[in-house]
């Protein structure tokens, strides 16, 4: 393939010549990538590039890298593309004379404006040429783009749009749509980044970009690990790149500290089935158990300016959500505190009554543009965690110790700002009861977590160090899984012209793959599905995904772009000789599938590459009563 020569960083006279990334290299990389079956291919083309870039331009790594997963800033600035597709349409007619008909028409058609775009341009004549693109001058054009509003969207767009060349356009106006439809997610990405590191280093002494990473197979790994660990506790390649540029990987977790107003990633829990789960995993240690609130997570930030923020569980920036917690939160300091992060769930309350409420009524609270003089809906948030204060991190300190530091600089207050209701117990009664009362108190049930030892506040983990013991626990599966939609089955009778079943899949984190779990048609009211056929009506494709597992048998008549995660119940997991959730985990042919699925709501706060991972459906599979007795005769039989 000779375009791939392209990502050769010596080869590249062009490139070299100009000392600025073209963005057609980019455009180039993007298309390749597209068109590449298999994860590790696409990482190392993408690999190759970064290389490239490290080398010829190194200034224009953060622009590349940013414009590889469609952001324009870090993920929790929420700056966010998104143009509608009418204003780019729009553009689009005025750079080529087509008319609008005929690009929706052929938009219909095909799917993907971005290729109408692409193939717009190229069957058009041009009088003459304007100056090549480079990445820095398109990135610095998107970023305008995203901070106006109106009509002057269409003329900027405009300016960038009549200077493509080739897939330039179809990647411009992807970028500018919200879907770039490459497949690479944060993991990959960082993965990307950490070969090309390694291969920069060494391309010197291999003379052959592909044999590096071959012979430093052990580094690559060692370096991915660093900027991984690295990226959870500052997400921000503003931050990261210019750091890995410039000093040794081995420094990089301490050249880039978590810091207040950049959310860390949460610590998570593992489910479990009972009282009986939690004796065994936590025999002779010490254990405290919280209330487990049914609200948002919250983690809470002050940083030395002053400014408060507040992120979700997914990493969003919330702060303008909740502007009636940030008014009323300095009463509840009680000393003079410079900065911390707390970790916490917001929760509806009842003024009058004194009492939580239910989670359905804190998710009608307004997102945006909240105006404190509107807000009908209170809340009171429980802080169960201190990660950071006054310029130090706590998250290597026990829990017990963490604590303690809480205690002593933060207060209640009454109705706005709780503890999280704790007893420490080792007694499994007192566990059980206890339980009861955080289920009369309208929780969910409980955490369970370590308190000295193996107890420090692990960033980013579904740690075995927390425990979620949960009241509607389903005597066989333990929890609700979070999955993916990633196809509909049209419906028959009642359900002609909408979607009557959908196909769902979990994540798998280590291949970065969608794996089909189960196909779902009951818990939705008519409602309900109408909504979800109309929303994905316009998220549609042309065919499935290089990343997506599953069976032919299973093709859905329309597949859907992996944008949506629902909360589903099932009877039990079984395994599958269709389905393709966790494969190899637990059996080397046959993945895991939900028996009896049940739909129970869209969750918002999760991103598809949030949703049930393949070793927590593994995990869960396993954990079954029937499975673990299984198990066992059959050991004993051996
Ligand atoms: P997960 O976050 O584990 O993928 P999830 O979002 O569905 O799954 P749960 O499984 O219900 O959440 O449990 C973990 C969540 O419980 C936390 O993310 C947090 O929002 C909430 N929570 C409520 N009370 C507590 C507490 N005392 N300690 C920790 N988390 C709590």
């Amino acid at each position: 393939n000779p375009s791939l020569e392209l990502y050769h960083p010596i080869n590249h006279a062009y490139w070299r010549a100009e000392g600025v990334t073209p963005y057609l290299a980019l455009a180039r990389t993007f298309q390749v990538i597209e068109e590449t079956k298999g994860r590790l291919k696409m990482i190392d083309i993408l690999s190759n590039f970064f290389c490239s870039v490290m080398m010829v331009s190194p200034e224009d790594l953060v622009p590349c890298v940013y414009l590889s997963i469609n952001q324009l800033a870090p993920a929790y600035e929420g700056l966010e593309l998104g143009v509608a597709e009418t204003t780019l349409m729009k553009a689009i007619c005025k750079a080529t004379g087509r008319n609008l008909a005929h690009i929706k028409s052929q938009t219909q058609l095909i799917g993907d404006l971005g290729i109408v775009a692409e193939q717009s341009r190229v069957s058009q004549r041009m009088m003459f040429r304007p100056k090549p693109l480079n990445v820095r001058a398109v990135f610095a054009k998107l970023k305008e783009i995203a901070n106006i509003s109106g009509q002057s969207k269409i003329t900027l767009v405009y300016d960038i749009f009549v200077a493509c060349r080739l897939s330039e356009a179809r990647f411009f106006i992807r970028s500018l749509i919200g879907k770039l439809r490459i497949g690479i997610a944060e993991q990959s990405l960082l993965t990307a980044l950490a070969i090309a590191l390694v291969k920069k280093l060494h391309i010197n002494d291999c003379k052959r970009i592909d044999k590096v990473a071959e012979i430093y197979k052990d580094e690559i790994a060692e370096t991915t690990l660093i900027l991984k660990t690295t990226f959870c506790q500052c997400p921000n390649y503003d931050i990261i790149i210019p750091a890995i540029l410039k000093y040794d990987i081995e420094e990089l977790q301490e050249r880039c500290p978590m810091h207040p107003g950049m959310p860390l990633r949460p610590m998570l829990a593992q489910p479990t089935k009972g009282v009986h789960e939690v004796l065994e995993r936590f025999s002779g240690m010490h254990i405290t158990c919280e209330w487990k609130y049914d609200g948002e997570r919250a983690q809470i930030h002050l940083n030395e300016q002053g400014e408060i923020s507040i992120f979700s569980r997914n990493s969003e920036n919330n702060t303008p959500k909740y502007p009636d917690l940030i008014a009323r939160s300095k009463p509840i300091l009680k000393t003079e505190v410079k900065s911390y992060i707390l970790d916490s769930e917001i929760v509806a309350w009842d003024i009058e009554r004194k009492q939580i409420l239910p989670f359905q009524i804190l998710s009608t609270r307004k997102r945006k543009n909240v105006d404190i003089d509107d807000i009908k809906v209170q809340v009171c948030v429980y802080i169960f965690d201190l990660l950071y204060i006054n310029g130090k991190s706590l998250v290597t300190q026990p829990l017990s110790e963490r604590r303690k530091i809480l205690f002593e600089h933060f207060q209640e207050v009454e109705g706005e700002w709780k503890f999280a209701t704790a007893l420490n117990t080792n007694d499994m009664d007192e566990v059980q009861q206890f339980l009861e009362e955080s289920i009369k108190g309208n929780c969910e049930g409980l955490m369970v977590k370590t308190l000295d030892e193996e107890a420090t506040y692990e960033i980013a983990k579904r740690s075995r160090n927390w425990l979620k013991l949960k009241k509607d626990y389903l005597s066989n599966v333990g929890d609700s899984l979070d999955l993916v939609v990633i196809g509909g089955y049209k419906g028959k009778g009642r359900r002609t012209g909408i979607y009557g079943g959908f196909l769902l899949a979990c994540y798998d984190t280590d291949n970065e793959e969608y794996q089909t779990i189960c196909k779902i048609g009951t818990g939705f009211t008519d409602e309900d599905l109408r909504q979800h056929s109309e929303f994905f009506s316009t998220n549609k494709l042309s065919e499935a995904k290089s990343y997506f597992r599953y069976d032919s048998s299973l093709e859905p008549d329309d597949w859907f772009e992996p944008c949506q995660v629902w909360e589903v119940k099932c009877a039990d997991l079984s395994l599958s000789p269709i389905h393709r959730a966790g494969i190899g985990i637990v059996d080397a042919e046959r993945g895991i599938s939900l028996r009896f699925p049940r739909f129970i709501r869209i969750r918002d706060d999760k991103s598809p590459e949030n949703a049930t991972d393949a070793n927590q459906v593994a995990h869960m599979y396993s954990s079954q009563d029937v499975v673990k007795n299984n198990q066992k005769s059959s050991n004993s039989m051996d």
